[in-house]
């Protein structure tokens, strides 16, 4: 890989935990070396001090059906006995979640009101003749029945697939015949920014589509008009009003299937990940408690994603329930009714720990620095990010503004398909750098490989791989155990091969440069995407930048970037020059934008990403794929009209 990250990351910019965190850090130094004398038994022993099993197991790991590796095959456990009824015995009245309605309504929701609901709903759902096994589609916004309704599917043994509400009728039905599922679980519609989301009226769209739903079931939120099917439709407080508060958790081998979530479509069709009971808890909990070091009796963590997304279900749902954590649960868009929105309820509810995404924190920036100086932010005490690569510049900013300057940043890469975080800073133990997600988690094999799959030394960059089996990992790709193996197995054997790129410094810290696809070849040089986007994004005038590759006679690729100004800045030819000059100046002349389009806003997936496929597709005037899970379609043709009137060199 190019040497050019070295340029821009010359500064070396690097941020030790304070004597008073690392005093009362969760993990200690050592962690790292523990675990990698015996990563197996690293597991085992957070298996066995974490989880509440009804029977222990005594296997960890299993490769002998390689790459369907199983982790503690023989144990038995329910995840919601887990995140619920062990703690009623001290905390039955400690909070679970602070909820936040978008139009500032608020429920506070303890740890036996969620036994009990979770109870109530899944005594509702065994009444509709789900049994163990069987899929249930849940399309909700955020509100506080969304992840009972998770709960009451992991209390039976039912496999919940969980489908972003901001997602179309189509999307929903894919997904739904895709995993069979039997039940719907909606609500009548959903707040977003001031409007009304249809949710039921989206599912009898994409329920007529798919014969195998025998109920939906429709939570009251908005109190809208909705069309209700005799036989087929019930609403979810008539089936949970005579129901008993207890129910009998299901007892589940640790390999039975606790969900399916599809990938966020970044790079192409989602994939429907499935992931187990076991590993996945052990996997979600270790992280839980070690990267947000998390103290259940003082903090209010906030993980600001949605439950749509991986995100939410390991760090808004079971890592943070499992570990007794008091939560903030907000439902709406954060720039509701105003930009402060989200640091105002930071301030309200003292969160001491906040996790959100760089597509969040770019567009803080692009809002200016005056919202959050109007809320007491002095509670936080830790931030975290992911998602994409974090722009240097975003995670300074983050730093200054959101954190007192000494919380620790924990910026952690993982995905759907690894259930949990794998490269993060441990806070108390690894001192940070902006940009850089820095160690694997503690048990965690990581590598980065040439094309041959050889180690490539410190200082170098290339494809990064996993380079062993842990707990949370997917166990396949539901109804297509042939597209697992291939797409996360067959390129470097007995390797897992995640799809990023990376490089490492020399102090073996790694960078994440974004979607192996995405690396650009000019003249010759490798050059990352992310590096070109950081070093623009570092120009006081940008808030946010993609760049792709495209198609050059001369050059082979050249690079085409899309940038979104800060504010009220305006863009014109005389910026388009500067900015040219700027990143050749950071970088180096090789890494010059060819050509530059100044747009108001990104093509995006629901989950926020930047979908720099379609910039492509656009950059070389090919008909765009696939844009099932894009946020912003009329962006799209916007970037298309300009792209066409170009702005090259
Ligand atoms: P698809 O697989 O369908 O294309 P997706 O990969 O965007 O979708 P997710 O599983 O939600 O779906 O996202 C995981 C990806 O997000 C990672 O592979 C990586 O590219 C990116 N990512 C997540 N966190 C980070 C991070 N901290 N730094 C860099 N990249 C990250
Ligand atoms: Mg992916």
């Amino acid at each position: 890989m190019s040497e050019t990250l070295e340029n821009l990351l010359q500064e070396d910019r690097r941020f030790a935990p304070s004597p008073a965190f690392v005093a009362r850090a969760n993990a200690q130094a050592g962690i790292h070396a523990d675990a990698e004398a015996d990563p197996e038994a690293f597991w085992m022993t957070q298996a066995k001090d974490r989880i509440t099993w009804f029977k222990e197991p005594t296997v960890g790991l299993d490769e002998s059906n390689a790459p369907f590796y199983t982790w503690f095959a023989d144990g038995e456990l329910n995840l919601s006995y887990n995140c619920l009824d062990r703690h009623l015995a001290g905390s039955a009245d400690k909070v679970a979640y602070h909820w936040v309605g978008e139009p500032g309504d608020t429920r506070t929701i303890t740890f036996q009101d969620l036994h009990d609901a979770v109870c109530l709903f899944a005594n509702a759902l065994s009444g509709l003749g789900v049994v163990k096994g069987d899929r249930v589609a849940i399309y909700m916004g955020m509100i506080p029945e969304l992840p009972i309704a998770m709960l009451a599917c992991a209390r039976i043994g039912a496999v919940h697939s969980v489908v972003f509400g901001g997602f179309s009728s189509d999307a929903l039905a894919d997904r739904i015949l895709d995993a069979d599922a039997k039940v719907v679980i909606t609500q009548d519609a959903a707040w977003r920014r001031g409007d009304i989301v249809p949710l039921k009226a989206s599912t009898d769209v994409a329920v007529a589509r798919t014969p195998g739903v025998s109920s939906v079931i429709v939570v009251n939120r908005v109190g809208n008009d909705v069309l209700m099917v005799e036989g087929r439709d019930h609403w979810y407080h008539d089936l949970v009003a005579d129901q008993p508060t207890s129910f009998e958790p299901a007892v589940l081998n640790a390999e039975d299937p606790l969900y399916i979530l599809y990938t966020s479509g970044t790079t192409g069709k989602p994939k429907g990940i499935v992931h187990s009971q076991g590993g996945y808890l052990t996997g979600a909990v270790t992280t839980h408690s070690y990267v947000f070091d998390l103290k259940p009796d003082e903090d209010v963590y906030w993980c600001a994603a949605d439950i749509g997304w991986v995100t939410g279900h390991t760090y808004i749902v079971y890592g943070p329930l499992a570990n007794r954590t008091t939560s903030v649960m907000y439902e709406g868009a954060p720039n509701h009714p105003d930009l402060d929105r989200l640091w105002s309820i930071i301030a309200e509810y003292g969160v001491s720990i906040f996790y959100t995404a760089p597509t969040a924190i770019r567009a803080f920036m692009k809002w200016g620095d005056e919202y959050p100086l109007r809320h007491d932010l002095s509670s936080i005490r830790l931030l975290g990010t992911v998602g994409e690569p974090i722009n240097p510049e975003a995670w300074m900013w983050y730093r200054e503004h959101i954190g007192p300057p000494a919380a620790p940043i924990v910026d952690t890469w993982w995905q759907t398909e690894t259930g949990g975080i794998m490269i993060t800073p441990l806070p108390g133990v690894i001192a940070t750098k902006p940009g850089s997600a820095t160690l694997p988690f503690p048990g965690i094999g990581a590598d980065v490989v040439d094309a041959d799959g050889e180690s490539v030394p410190l200082g170098g960059g290339g494809f990064l791989v996993l380079t062993r089996p842990w707990p949370s990992m997917a166990r396949t790709i539901w109804g297509d155990p042939d597209r697992f193996v291939d797409t996360y197995w067959s390129r470097f054997p007995g390797r897992y091969f995640p799809g990023d790129g990376a490089k490492r410094d020399a102090d073996g810290y790694y960078w994440l440069l974004g979607r192996v696809d995405d690396i650009m070849l000019i003249s010759g040089h490798n050059i990352s995407t992310t590096e070109v986007e950081s070093a623009l994004v570092s120009h006081p005038a940008v808030a946010e930048a993609a760049v792709v590759g495209r198609r050059d006679p001369i050059t082979g690729q050249a690079i085409a970037a899309f940038v979104t100004l800060r504010g009220t800045v305006e863009g014109d030819d005389a910026l388009i020059e500067e900015l040219r000059d700027h990143v050749a100046n950071v970088i180096g002349p090789i890494a010059k934008p060819k050509s530059i389009v100044f747009t108001p806003d990104l093509p995006k997936t629901r989950s926020g990403k930047i979908m720099r496929r379609l910039l492509q597709d656009i950059s070389e005037q090919r008909q765009l794929g696939d844009v099932t899970t894009l946020a912003n379609a009329d962006i799209v043709h916007e970037i298309q009209a300009k792209a066409d009137g170009g702005s090259d060199e």
